[in-house]
């Protein structure tokens, strides 16, 4: 069934069947995932990841996770480790993305992971993107479906802010998580160069991680700089002066009045996750000037949330 935007549509056998034929085609596609939409191309075709960089407007040095139906597809592309499996059994599908040594016989097209002798792996846990990676005889690059720099999309509506009716959208509802995946290194001693809603404390009960803080290195390109931005001035721990600035807070505490947006009423920090990008967009769309953030707890899902704020407000 179509809906009122003629290229997003609803996930059944037809559009299944037309996405997986569009894919291998070489076109790109609008996808829900766990964590955000993604903007998906066959990771076997240099013309869709050059589709993918240039829609985007991504820089070529960004490199792209490429996302599989599970750990039996990957073994072609990348070299798979103990530190691997482990991790993988406890906590895959899922918004968990391994960089791994790629194989000399990978497929997959080295701009994809921009020339680099590593590949950024992703079993994503959403039932729609599941069923097309099943039906596709190739694995996915697919980053976030935004300009870059713009805010992350959770919802179809937003791709479509970003790209119109360029592409085809499936419609998978709301991203459940709403943050990135959690991005870990596992070429050597395993270490986060991305923090996600997967708590440290829980990955580091698996096995010994440590988060990279301020990675000046270029082993994930893609985490420098200025990112996720809704393109206006953000301030970080402060309160606005006056009310006619928007004023993101957490927590129960927090008064109720119509310049403030509460990432999680019940303090809850996986909630206040899913609501970020949700939030940002909101208020830029409201059209409001500058964004003031009170403080959010730097721990489990906070320290992702910090870590994106902070980039947005770069
Ligand atoms: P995005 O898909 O835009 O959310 O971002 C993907 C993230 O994974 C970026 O931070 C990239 O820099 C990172 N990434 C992808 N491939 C690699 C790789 N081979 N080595 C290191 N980081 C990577
Ligand atoms: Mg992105």
């Amino acid at each position: 069934m179509k809906s009122y935007y003629s290229n997003i549509y609803s996930f059944n056998k037809r559009t299944l069947k037309k996405t997986v034929n569009y894919l291998s085609k070489g076109k790109v596609v609008g996808l829900p995932t766990e964590t955000v939409y993604g903007l998906a191309g066959n990771a076997y075709s240099r013309i869709a990841v050059q589709k993918i960089y240039k829609m985007k407007k991504r820089p070529k040095k960004n490199p792209l996770i490429i996302h599989y139906y599970n750990a039996n597809s990957i073994k072609e592309d990348v070299i798979i480790n103990k530190n691997f499996v482990k991790l993988y059994k406890k906590f895959c599908p899922g918004p968990l993305t391994f960089i791994l040594k790629k194989n000399k016989k990978s497929k997959v097209v080295s701009t994809a992971s921009a020339k680099l002798t590593t590949i950024a792996v992703r079993f994503p846990n959403h039932k729609i993107v599941r069923s097309i990676l099943k039906n596709s005889k190739f694995p996915l690059a697919m980053p976030s479906a935004n300009i870059s720099k713009r805010l992350s999309p959770v919802n179809a509506l937003d791709v479509f802010e970003d790209f119109g009716n360029k592409i085809l959208i499936i419609n998978g509802g709301k991203s459940k998580i709403g943050i990135e995946s959690t991005v870990i290194d596992l070429t050597g001693k395993p270490k986060i160069l991305r923090p996600g809603v997967l708590d440290s404390k829980d990955l580091k009960k698996i096995l010994k991680i440590r988060l990279i803080k301020k990675s000046k290195s270029i082993r994930s390109p893609g985490t420098l700089g200025k990112h996720y931005s809704p393109g206006i001035p953000i301030f970080l721990n402060k309160n606005p002066k006056n009310d006619n600035h928007a004023h993101i807070v957490f927590g129960n505490k927090a008064k109720r009045k119509k310049n403030i947006f509460n990432l999680s009423k019940n303090s809850n920090l996986n909630e206040a996750a899913s609501n970020l990008y949700k939030i940002l967009r909101n208020i830029k769309n409201k059209g409001y000037k500058k964004i003031y953030v009170s403080k959010i707890p730097n721990k489990g899902p906070g320290i992702a949330i910090n870590d994106r704020l902070q980039r947005a407000a770069n």
